[in-house]
């Protein structure tokens, strides 16, 4: 991610004189270089604005320069903002406004207007920020001194929402099913999903699949095989029904990287026709190398998963399923049938072949482990409201099983809802927050709310702060604002 890069702009004007704009340019390359130094991607100082055609050319940049996500921009001085207009009307990459200043102090005793005049954010920010609101803009404000931990920490979740949002735009999705018979919520508008946020959606038949599958040799399984031994424990001795998903995960690797680089993959369980096991392993090895998977058809989890990976840099991210629920002490155990990512293991986890009553196929390898404890971790669900795509962000805690589960043959995890179970449960349902979620340990509410406002979906937060009967209201509002926008 650090090669991308997030080109920061510093608004001024030519009225102060030439003196003052060395200072500018000096300040801002200094801040954007300290404040790259805790970016997830490359901050670059770019120019400082003083008219319109300047602007317009340093957008131009923005815009043409492949390897840039987005832009931060702040006034250093007071800067005109109709000389803005022209290049935000241009503006193709997301922007955020940090209202920061050089000094973190005012300098009471030696304070003047020479000094007033060269340091003026409030007032250059004020100016600048009534026409990104004018311009309808949809930036992100962060306000706070350029070397404050706290505002640092919110501009490099904006960051890593910024890289996500551009790495989204190129987001294929190779499926291999369609969506399982009568399941709604799995269900969407790919016509949408493509124009909105970036994502293509396109299916093979599962026959081809299978002849790639019949192309794999037995070299190539040897060498993932060595690769699985070095990672897990083979806790089994049916070798061949192992060898059989580092056949499938070689097939759909390969299927994937020559028909085009897909990253995101979908199956489903009941159209597998032509395979002997469900792939198990194979989809949780290859979730662990960078992959978003959804099952059951279920693209939008297979994009969402790719992109929060790319966002998480491959670490505790990845499918999930709310499974079932201990009502006692209000939690709930995620799994799935066998696909959950080892990138959730807090044991190293056990490859095992175990029957499966879902399917029916010869019994299937997978992995087998305990998932990890996070104080926060996300699940996020996207849904697709008929008018809209809802994107509903959920802060949970992951937490160590509380007993073992020495029959349970898959993976999972376990966690906790906020604000608490009832009415954390409660605003999910009400939501309409889907089975399948992507969870991940690594990425924040904050990093998923800015990559919504990015692509421009509804957005629902249900975290510490929510409460019931106001949640209720805010769906209720937003419904009726999403169908006055069409
Ligand atoms: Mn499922």
């Amino acid at each position: 991610m650090k090669e991308k890069i997030v080109y920061w702009l510093t608004g001024s004007q030519t009225l102060y004189g030439d003196e003052v704009l060395a200072h500018v340019a000096q300040h801002s390359q200094e801040m954007a270089d300290y404040v790259n130094a805790s970016m997830p991607v490359t901050v670059k100082y770019l120019t400082t604005c003083k008219s319109s055609e300047e602007i317009v050319a340093a957008i131009r940049k923005v815009n043409e320069d492949d390897d840039c996500v987005g832009v931060i921009a702040w006034c250093h001085t007071f800067s005109p903002a109709k000389m803005w207009i022209k290049g935000l009307k241009l503006l193709t990459k997301p922007l955020c406004h940090f209202a920061t200043q050089y000094n973190e102090r005012l300098p009471y005793d030696t304070i003047d207007m020479d000094f007033m005049n060269e340091n003026q954010s409030a007032h250059g920010d004020r100016e600048f920020g009534y026409i990104l609101a004018r311009l309808r803009m949809d930036n992100k404000v962060i306000v706070g001194y350029y070397k404050d931990p706290e505002a640092l920490r919110e501009l490099a979740e904006w960051c890593k929402a910024a890289a996500g949002f551009a790495f989204s735009k190129n987001v294929k999705v190779c499926r291999f099913s369609d969506n399982m018979r009568n399941v709604a919520v799995t269900e969407g508008d790919k016509v949408e999903a493509h124009i909105g946020l970036g994502w293509e959606v396109d299916y093979y038949p599962v026959g081809e699949l299978v002849d790639r599958i019949g192309e794999v040799t037995e070299e190539e399984v040897d060498r993932l095989m060595a690769e699985y031994a070095e990672k897990y424990i083979m806790d089994t001795d049916r070798v061949d029904v192992v060898r059989e998903q580092a056949r499938y995960e070689i097939a759909i690797d390969g299927f994937c990287r020559e028909n085009g680089g897909y990253i995101g993959i979908v199956d489903h369980f009941g159209t597998l026709h032509g395979m002997n096991q469900l792939p198990g392993l194979a989809i949780q090895d290859l979730q662990s190398k960078g992959y978003g998977f959804g099952a059951e058809g279920d693209w939008k989890i297979a994009a969402l998963g790719a992109v929060m990976q790319y966002m998480a840099g491959q670490e505790g991210t990845g499918l999930m399923e709310d499974y079932t629920y201990d009502l006692k002490d209000g939690l709930c155990l995620g799994a799935h049938m066998l696909e959950v990512s080892p990138q959730f293991a807090a044991t190293k986890p056990k490859i095992q072949v175990h029957p499966l009553g879902i399917g029916g196929k010869s019994d299937p390898a997978r992995l087998v482990f305990e998932g990890i404890a996070a104080p926060e971790a996300v699940a996020v669900s996207m849904i697709d409201m008929g008018d809209r795509l809802r994107l509903i962000v959920q802060k949970i805690e992951l937490v160590k099983y509380p007993h073992k589960m020495p029959k349970l043959p898959v993976g999972g995890l376990m966690w906790k809802y906020r604000p608490n179970f009832k009415d954390g449960v409660a605003a999910w349902i009400y939501a309409g927050g889907a089975h399948h979620t992507v969870v991940s340990s690594k990425l924040t509410v904050q990093n998923m709310v800015d990559l919504g406002n990015m692509w421009g979906v509804e957005v629902v937060v249900i975290d510490e702060h929510t409460e019931l009967e106001t949640f209720k209201k805010e769906l209720l509002w937003a419904d009726r604002i999403w169908k006055s926008k069409l």
